[in-house]
């Protein structure tokens, strides 16, 4: 009981943590054509725009997402990350919790029998 407590504790900290980074979204990396006609982008896949990084999502029932710029692509990446440690950490914790509360009502019936 005091060693699941202590790793509650310890979990409970990384849903902190991670809740001040964590974004829950799709990470998507697309090539692309340009405007200019002419441009061997259009005539050759290899030479087509990118790999161009958007983070996708959605939101109020739309999807929805943004251009992520390369020198933004790792801050992405760590928060999607921060989001799938978050929930590992909630998953756990709730299955702590449920354990916890399994022993305490099987321990209220014990010592209400016991009278
Ligand atoms: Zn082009």
């Amino acid at each position: 009981m005091v060693r699941r407590s202590n790793e509650k504790r310890k979990l409970i900290g990384e849903l902190v943590k991670n809740a001040k980074a964590m974004i829950q979204a799709g990470l998507s990396q697309t090539t692309r054509t340009c405007g200019q006609p002419s441009c061997a982008c259009h005539s050759d896949p290899a030479r087509r725009h990118g790999p161009n990084a958007y983070l996708t999502f959605r939101a109020e029932g739309r999807s929805s997402g943004f251009y992520v710029a390369p020198e933004h692509l790792e801050e992405a990446k760590g928060a999607k990350r921060a989001w799938d440690e978050f929930w590992q950490a909630a998953t756990r914790v709730a299955a702590i919790n449920r354990e916890e509360m399994k022993v305490r009502w099987q321990t209220a019936r014990k010592a209400r029998v016991g009278r």
